[in-house]
């Protein structure tokens, strides 16, 4: 899906292939919210023992994300790659977290599932047809589908909203009194 409101440059629009992959903890839900609405792979699971965690950042080939130290400081973690996120607001983990990656491409925003990380397929209208409410059906054009969860998306207002929050997010990092968010 492509927004004629970019959060970011036409010079940013660049490759991102060779993005990191990740896996986050627990305590992580509303970083892992946002990361997937960028298009980022991030599995996340609300009850997972540690070690399975490293297991499958391993397995994986997956960057843990996480914000217990004990964590990444035990032996059995040591070949892991990690980062430890600082913060407990979403907008600083986020902040933190795209240190490590390219910017975003626009063209990547709301693909992806932010319940279960799949890729959004597109689906003929007529498929969306019964599973909308009738002022969407007939004020939307484009319909994707969640593989997973079989959830609906179309474009509506509501991403406009969300790439202009993720834009104010990434492009004021030097403001920390500044309220971000409430959630
Ligand atoms: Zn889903």
């Amino acid at each position: 899906m492509l927004y004629n409101r970019s959060p970011w440059t036409i010079s940013d629009l660049c490759d991102v292939q060779g993005t990191p992959r990740f896996i986050a903890d627990s305590m992580l839900g509303k970083l892992v919210k946002w990361l997937r609405v960028l298009g980022i792979d991030v599995v996340y699971e609300r009850l997972i023992e540690d070690q399975e965690l490293v297991h499958r950042a391993r397995a994986e080939n997956r960057w843990l994300l996480t914000r217990d130290r004990r964590l990444v400081q035990r032996r059995w973690s040591g070949t892991t790659r990690f980062i430890l996120v600082e913060k407990d607001d979403w907008p600083s983990q986020l902040r933190q977290v795209l240190r490590y990656l390219k910017p975003p491409r626009t063209c990547d925003i709301l693909t992806r599932c932010v319940r279960c990380n799949e890729y959004l397929k597109f689906i003929p209208r007529k498929v969306a047809a019964n599973s909308v409410p009738p002022y969407v059906f007939n004020t939307q054009r484009r319909f994707v589908q969640c593989p997973g969860c079989e959830r609906i998306y179309w474009r509506g207002t509501h991403p406009k909203q969300i790439i202009k929050r993720l834009r104010d997010l990434i492009t004021q990092p030097h403001s920390p009194r500044k309220k971000t968010g409430s959630d």
